[in-house]
């Protein structure tokens, strides 16, 4: 593929974008740092944010989305990384939602997007269980044809937006294998408990708990029984905007590491003049370009309709190791200061360590990357 320069389009829409991060954005993700955000408040964000174009981003106008390309969406949530982790992942999870329900049947879909498209209800998306993480084929939670209903049982864990979440896409085992489906908090009912973690603490990562929720068939995403293949393809897609939160995350470690590189002085001059230093901000300026260049590959590649599972996982593979090493680079790069609530690039170095772990870990990805190169699968 031949690297592209952003349109016009693309550029306002992005400058617009940041502007109104930072006036309103940025000051709730300082106040609230490491402090969870009521529902409230983070819904005040996401329909705010809605109205710049996520999560509608590049769902087709006539389900009333904007029919944007995933270029362009990529773009548009890297600055709102770059602004705050946390509400990119809660609006990721409402992304996920809206491409999901562009799989529900027309009386579903009608009911839930427009007040997903709003910011207004937040989606969960629950794979993961107690004992199944990597090998996703594995999973437990049980549905159960009763008429024209399911009962679901089950267990799931680490479920993103989980305590915010209206709705919950459920990935369940029935007499047809895996599916999809849609379980209403309020009419199927289902509990949830937050998690607490090292970092990305302002959002919601949860254990969600479904007893016997009498769930309608017609809930149903996609085809009964084809919930493994339309997980793999969710995944795709999800790699690379994980990738770009790891691209947010370190382009804000590099911005913060330059501003103190040119302030800093010792032995007489800026630290940025020592050259060991100026090696560490160029590797750490090479990292975030060649991630972001990865993850725009796959947008690319998706717009263009074409499967890239293998560069969704390089992307992913790379991008959230780089961000790891950048933002372990910056917290040195800070001296005593960089391991201080001052600084932040201690919160970006814990926030950073997160993200290699969901929709695949590295080692998965490096499964997935080798089986593609070398045609034998080292899996088992
Ligand atoms: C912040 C966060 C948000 C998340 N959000 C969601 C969400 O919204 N929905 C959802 O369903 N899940 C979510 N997850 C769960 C995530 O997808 C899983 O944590 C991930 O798939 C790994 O599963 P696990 O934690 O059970 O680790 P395990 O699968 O138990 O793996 C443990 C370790 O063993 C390694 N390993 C496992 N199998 C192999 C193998 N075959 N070869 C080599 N190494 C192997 C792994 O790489 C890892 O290092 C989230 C996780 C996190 C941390």
């Amino acid at each position: 593929m031949s690297y592209q320069l952003p349109t016009e389009e693309q550029t306002l829409a992005v400058e617009s974008f940041r502007k109104f991060l930072q006036s309103e954005v940025k000051p709730v993700a300082r106040e609230y740092r490491d402090r969870f955000i009521p529902k409230e408040k983070m819904r005040e964000l996401t329909q705010r944010i809605a109205e710049f174009g996520l999560p509608g981003c590049t769902i087709p106008v006539e389900y009333g989305g904007m029919g944007w390309s995933f270029t362009t969406q990529g773009m548009l949530f890297e600055e709102l990384v770059a602004c705050s982790c946390d509400i990119a992942l809660c609006v990721m999870l409402n992304m996920g939602l809206t491409s999901m329900l562009c799989n529900a049947r027309p009386e579903v879909r009608e009911r839930y997007m427009p007040d997903a498209l709003a910011g207004k209800i937040f989606g969960s998306i629950g794979i993961s269980e107690p004992d199944v993480g990597s090998n996703v084929a594995e999973l437990k939670t049980r549905a159960v044809r009763d008429g024209d209903h399911f009962i679901v049982n089950g267990e799931k864990t680490w479920i993103t937006n989980g305590v915010y979440s209206d709705v919950l896409i459920c990935t369940v085992r029935g007499e047809k294998g895996l599916s999809h489906i849609l379980i209403d908090r309020v009419e199927h009912g289902y509990e949830s408990r937050n998690i607490d973690k090292i970092a990305l603490g302002s959002q919601s990562t949860a254990q969600i708990f479904i007893t016997d929720a009498r769930v309608p068939a017609i809930n149903l995403i996609g085809e009964e029984g084809e919930g493994l293949r339309n997980t793999m393809k969710v995944f795709e897609n999800a790699r690379a905007h994980v990738g770009t939160l790891s691209v947010g995350i370190m382009r804000t470690a590099l911005e913060e590491s330059i501003a103190y590189a040119k302030e800093r002085k010792q032995f007489g001059k800026v630290i940025a003049a020592h050259q060991l230093i100026a090696a560490k901000i160029a590797n750490m300026g090479i990292m975030v370009d060649a991630a972001r260049l990865m993850c725009q590959r796959v947008f690319g590649l998706i717009d263009a309709g074409v499967r890239c599972d293998l560069q969704a996982s390089m992307a992913k593979a790379f991008a959230t190791e780089a961000a790891v090493q950048v933002c372990r680079d910056a917290v040195q790069l800070h001296g005593g200061n960089g391991i201080t609530k001052e600084f932040n690039v201690e919160r970006l170095l814990r926030e950073a360590i997160i993200i290699p772990i969901p929709d695949g870990t590295t080692e998965i990805q490096q499964l997935i990357i080798s089986r593609a190169l070398t045609g034998v699968a080292a899996f088992t």
